[in-house]
């Protein structure tokens, strides 16, 4: 049986003030779940979170990362610096990345290989736009995504990274794929797993993301192939957030 896990991706919010309150009201209201959680933060507050969070059930992480392991890369951040930091994920290829940074598969494929090498668990987003779904490509292209970092990482890495699928259409649009329509593409790209490394794609964790919210989260995470949620604007509210961890 596969555990929960629920990770809050902050975007580019936050300050020093309302992180402060944002995660010690999730540090009072955490209890003792059942999924594992942590938070992807903007870079500048991972040092906060260490401060924070240490010692708590609550681990973090980055949202973004460089491929390239140190040097001559103005604005980028590296892995050791996420590791300084005491980050134990990095969100590689979330769909904004690849709309608004031209990130192409093969770069998400080699940050989430850096990730690995490094130590981190990359969690590595798929998903598809409407036209493609409306077109009939939604395996084809998550598919596709799914590949170039299989073929990056190798077999041996498929128990290593947790897989998020985010149909952009529904990310931070307020319109969540069903249970079923996301439990359709998490059992496909757990078979392509399988494909892959059988053994260990059964441990793999397969979040879903896309305008999960406290009244979707049980539906969505009852669903046999989605292990937990990566959740945008319902991560910067502790009742909202806490709501999703508690569902799972
Ligand atoms: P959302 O974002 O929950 O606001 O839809 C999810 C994500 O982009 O990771």
């Amino acid at each position: 049986m596969r555990s929960k896990l629920v990770v809050g991706n902050w975007k580019m919010n936050g300050s020093r003030a309302a992180n402060a309150t944002l995660l010690n009201g999730i540090l009072e209201g955490l209890g003792q779940p059942r999924a594992a959680v942590a938070v992807c933060v903007p870079a500048p507050y991972l040092f906060q979170c260490e401060a924070l969070l240490q010692g708590s059930p609550i681990a973090w992480g980055a949202q973004d990362v460089s491929c390239h392991p140190v040097g001559a890369y103005t604005g980028e951040v590296c892995m050791s610096m996420l590791q300084d930091f005491g980050s134990r994920y990095v969100i590689v290829g979330h769909s904004e990345r690849r709309a608004y940074h031209g990130e192409s598969d093969a770069l998400v494929a080699k940050k989430a290989k850096a990730a690995l090498d490094a130590g981190l668990t990359p969690i590595v987003c798929v998903g598809e736009t409407l036209e493609q779904r409306e077109a009939g490509h939604t395996m084809a292209v998550v598919g596709a995504q799914l590949d170039a970092v299989l073929e990056a990482v190798g077999a041996e890495a498929v128990g290593k990274i947790v897989l998020a699928y985010e149909p952009v259409w529904a990310i931070g649009t307020g319109r969540t794929a069903t249970p079923a329509m996301a439990q359709e593409v998490h059992a496909a790209l757990r078979q392509k797993l399988r494909a892959c490394n059988a053994a260990a794609a059964e441990t793999t964790l397969l979040l879903y993301g896309g305008s999960m919210k406290p009244d979707n989260a049980a539906d969505l995470m009852a669903q046999p192939d989605i292990d937990g949620g990566l959740i945008g604007g319902a991560a910067l509210k502790a009742a909202d957030f806490l709501g999703i961890v508690h569902a799972a």
